[in-house]
């Protein structure tokens, strides 16, 4: 049976998310995106609230919620503000290879610090390799008891006020995924930098860096599991669990553009009526809603699928992709509605439509999510 009903404690969640949205987010969401400020003392509230941390398991300090729960809580954190929302999604990011393959001190150690405060990145993305992961040139080569890491890292969201990076290296000189194995480094590490912040067309509350690595050593104990070769499975793990909150992200990033288009489609007068009766403003703002909703449930699909421990490679890649794409058509069309005040920073619409051409890029581009589809689907008509 599917069920759409959430339970009364899925309703006090996202009831105590929407509250954190519209005090603590909405409010500030366009004062951090303009100075390009980081939300610290909101990520606190948040964490204080129960609202991050959703999926690490209680015993390791986070809130063993499902990804159903985790979901719902963040389309509402990318509704108050998407840039806040991507800074505790990739905490999540790199917490997921430990959650899925960590030694146990592993878990104890870096979910624990997480849980208590402290913010992790994910670093796979090289400037020569993005999309093509197993061209990554970052190495880490085993002498004595710690592997020696050099290379450098791309776009890497959170780096600035990381305590530690789940980092993805080759351990064999391959071009194969076997050759792909993952760190757990420690920001303080000697020989660790991280650049400057980049200029970003969007989200510029979420602090993106480069990081390099020249012969830092890392102790053999913070190989991810205590097994060389898993890398490239632990990234796509990462991939699978976070791409539905993504979506979520990216559905309420769209959900919040076109709930102050509605508010003032009927609020805008032309013609002598507002523009809301128009015909081709209410059929725009019922497109917006239809899309909203088929995002949501392939998110929830994708989710669900998690919660049962089945293999949500497709699901997420569909959910991530759509959401993405049609949050990206729901801003243009929320800018539209406003007309000249939607080219305006003084209104949010633009703030959202910038925002939200990260989806279709980062987390794995749109054109992947179809290669992945076109993949997964063909395996039946093999
Ligand atoms: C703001 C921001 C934050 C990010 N955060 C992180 C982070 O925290 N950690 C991290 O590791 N990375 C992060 N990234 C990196 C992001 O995941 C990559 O930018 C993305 O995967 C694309 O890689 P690329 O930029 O190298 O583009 P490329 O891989 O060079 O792709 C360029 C274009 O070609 C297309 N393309 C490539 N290959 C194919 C193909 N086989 N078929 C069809 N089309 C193809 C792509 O879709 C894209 O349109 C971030 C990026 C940005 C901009």
């Amino acid at each position: 049976m599917v069920d759409f009903e959430l339970n009364e404690e899925q309703e006090m969640l996202v009831e105590l998310a929407r509250t954190f949205a519209d005090d603590e987010l909405i409010p500030n969401a366009e004062h951090w995106d303009r100075e390009g400020l980081f939300p610290a003392e909101s990520i606190y509230k948040a964490r204080e609230l129960g609202l991050l941390n959703c999926t690490i398991p209680q015993e390791y300090g986070g809130m063993g919620l499902s990804f159903l729960d985790e979901v719902m809580i963040n389309e509402e954190l990318g509704r108050g503000d998407p840039g806040f929302a991507t800074i505790t999604g990739v905490t999540m990011l790199a917490c997921h290879p430990i959650i899925y393959a960590g030694t146990e001190e592993q878990k104890q150690e870096y979910l624990g610090r997480v849980c208590d405060g402290k913010i992790s990145a994910y670093c796979v993305t090289e400037p020569g390799a993005g999309s093509d992961v197993k061209a990554i040139t970052t190495t880490a080569i085993l002498e004595g008891d710690n592997y020696i890491v050099n290379g450098a890292k791309m776009w890497i969201g959170g780096a600035g006020h990381a305590d530690w990076f789940y980092v993805l290296a080759k351990t064999a000189d391959e071009n194969t995924y076997g050759a792909l194995s993952g760190f757990i480094i420690e920001a303080n590490s000697p020989g660790l930098s991280v650049g400057k912040k980049e200029e970003k067309m969007g989200q510029r509350s979420s602090d993106t860096r480069s990081v390099s690595f020249d012969n830092v050593k890392v102790p053999k104990a913070n190989l991810v599991g205590g097994v060389e070769g898993n890398g490239w499975l632990q990234a796509m793990v990462a991939f699978d669990r976070s791409r539905p909150m993504l979506a979520s992200h990216a559905l309420g990033n769209a959900r919040g553009a076109m709930e102050e288009a509605w508010q003032y489609a009927n609020e805008r007068r032309t013609f002598g009526k507002s523009i809301f009766e128009h015909q081709a403003i209410s059929f725009m703002l019922a497109d917006m809603a239809t899309k909203i909703e088929g995002a949501r449930l392939l998110a929830h699909k994708a989710a669900s699928m998690l919660d049962k421990g089945e293999r949500a490679t497709l699901a997420a890649a569909h959910a991530k992709r759509y959401a993405a794409d049609i949050g990206m058509e729901v801003t243009t069309d929320a800018v539209q509605i406003f007309g000249g005040y939607g080219y305006s920073e003084e209104f949010p619409a633009a703030r959202r439509m910038r925002g939200a051409k990260i989806y279709q890029i980062f987390g794995g581009t749109s054109q992947i999510q179809k290669l992945i589809i076109s993949r997964e689907i063909n395996k039946d008509y093999q």
